[in-house]
């Protein structure tokens, strides 16, 4: 695992991301991998797009998307 990806997911756990897909109700999630969502307010940092992790449930592939701006984990920063 990644440090990265370790950090994403602590920063989820310590903010209390920790409940049973929504779904099906299990509670095995994998870290999928980060993306962006782009969107029309263009004072957004990243040019437009929202930095996204996206967590996927390992029994029914329900997907969650988190913003990485309020985990304090922009892509462009150190980590
Ligand atoms: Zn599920």
């Amino acid at each position: 695992m990644t440090p990265r990806r370790k950090q994403i997911l602590r920063e989820l756990k310590d903010r209390g991301v920790d409940d049973p897909c929504p779904m099906c109700g299990h509670s095995n999630f994998t870290f999928a991998g980060e993306s962006e969502i782009s969107v029309s307010d263009n004072r957004k940092r990243n040019g437009g797009c929202v930095p996204i992790a996206i967590i996927a449930c390992r029994n029914c592939g329900y997907i969650t998307q988190h913003a990485l701006g309020p985990l304090g984990l922009f892509p462009d920063e150190d980590v």
